[in-house]
């Protein structure tokens, strides 16, 4: 019998999070549901999948935090048996001018977005089995470069670069490393705040003319993971109905 593939998927108690790993419970993966806050949500999510037949365990982890994310490494080693894939979509966005933009939250998107994919590339550059899989978590803003996205772009760069990086490092481990970078998507980090006309025009930027779903965002995931992608590594996936 084959060996249970493991996947952690960070931030994965809401948004595209979540449907990577319903997605990628579907495809047979052990999936570690990892969140920072939202407790309920992730421990409903991982509630769902068990009864679903699929393996699943919802792991508390601020992945700006080393030692916590060692600890979720450590959990899914203990209760899987070791970590096949890491998906690193936890983050957070802010929108603001550069001039306008304060301390803290360019602190806590860097501490989030980079220093929280550092942490999590680190342990999994130690820990990953052979064969193992890496999806970081770009965005579509890193091409397309606009007004009051400075921040967030820099850390989504800084994360493209570590992509490519890490991909040359493992050599000799079968284990490649590659990013998603989604364009405007349905959930609470693109809609908060945001207008309804202003999501209507963002809606139709792309050839495509609508929103992706979190589900468009996993199927590249799911691509990148399974069997089909083993070829693709240090490349970064612009999923994103061709706004860029
Ligand atoms: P979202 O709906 O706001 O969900 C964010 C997820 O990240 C939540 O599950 C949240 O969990 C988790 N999270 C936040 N801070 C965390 C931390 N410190 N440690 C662990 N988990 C944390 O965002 P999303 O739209 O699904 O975004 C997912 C990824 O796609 C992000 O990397 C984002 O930059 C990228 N992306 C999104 C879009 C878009 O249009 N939506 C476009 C391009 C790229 P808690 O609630 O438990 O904190």
């Amino acid at each position: 019998m084959n060996q249970q593939k493991v996947a952690i998927v960070t931030g994965s108690s809401r948004g595209i999070g979540a449907a990577v790993a319903q997605r990628l419970a579907a495809d047979g993966f052990a999936v570690i549901i990892n969140y920072s806050g939202s407790a309920a949500a992730a421990e409903t999510l991982a509630q769902q999948l068990l009864q679903q037949g699929r393996q699943a365990m919802a792991v508390q982890a601020d992945v700006s935090d080393p030692a916590a994310v060692r600890a979720l490494f450590d959990a899914a080693e203990r209760t899987f048996g070791g970590v096949d894939v890491l998906v690193n979509n936890a983050g957070i966005m802010v929108n603001a001018s550069i001039g306008e933009t304060d301390d803290a939250s360019f602190d806590r998107q860097v501490a989030i977005n980079l220093k929280g994919s550092f942490n999590t590339l680190r342990e999994a550059a130690k820990r990953l089995r052979n064969g193992g899989r890496i999806i970081n978590f770009s965005s579509s803003v890193v091409g397309m470069l606009q007004p009051t996205y400075g921040v967030y772009a820099a850390t989504k760069a800084a994360v493209e670069a570590m992509t490519s990086v890490l991909a040359k490092e493992l050599r000799g481990k079968n284990i490649t490393v590659n990013a998603v970078a989604p364009g405007p998507t349905a959930t609470d980090l693109f809609l908060n705040g945001k207008p309804q006309e202003l999501v209507e025009r963002l809606s139709k930027l792309a050839p495509l003319e609508r929103l992706g779903q979190p589900q468009d965002i996993a199927a590249a995931v799911a691509f990148l993971a399974g069997a089909d992608g083993g070829w693709i590594n240090g490349q970064i996936l612009r999923a994103n109905g061709g706004i860029i």
